[in-house]
């Protein structure tokens, strides 16, 4: 555990919080501030602060859960869909350095705006990109 993180105070139940999922891996929570109602956050019992951190075989299991979670939740709440949201940087939106999943359920006219403005790149120009980036 981290001394000065939050979220691992809360996986590791030395702070309460609303807890709505447990296992060996993980603690779920729901999110303080949340999107919609129903905002959820996974977030693994060891610290890992981000995507780049996290070992492969629990972003695996983290991938799993949120399927089990959002599959039994979107009844459950009444929801008519799912965001899966995963920040990675401050200027990516991250603001606890503690790798989390948000699981946030949208409903008709819930009035979230979730998403980014449309680019338009020309033909050429993503082109050139791919060829650049190609892994
Ligand atoms: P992010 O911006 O992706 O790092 O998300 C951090 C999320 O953690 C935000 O949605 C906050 O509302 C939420 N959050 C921060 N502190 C707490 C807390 N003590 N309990 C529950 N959620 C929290
Ligand atoms: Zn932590």
């Amino acid at each position: 555990m981290k001394d000065d993180c939050i979220f691992c105070k809360l996986a590791g139940h030395v702070f309460e919080t609303n807890i709505i999922y447990e296992d060996d891996d993980f603690t779920v929570i729901l999110d303080a501030n949340p999107a919609t109602r129903g905002h959820a956050l996974i977030l693994p019992k060891e610290h890992y602060a981000d995507l780049y951190e996290i070992p492969d075989e629990l972003l695996k299991k983290a991938a799993s859960l949120a399927k089990k979670i959002v599959s039994e939740l979107t009844e459950k709440l009444g929801a008519d869909g799912y965001n899966i949201v995963q920040n990675n940087g401050e200027k990516a939106g991250q603001t606890v350095f503690h790798f989390h999943i948000h699981l946030i359920p949208r409903y008709e006219n819930d009035g979230q705006l979730i998403g980014w403005k449309p680019g338009k790149p020309g033909d050429d120009e993503l082109k050139a990109l791919a060829d650049k980036i190609r892994l």
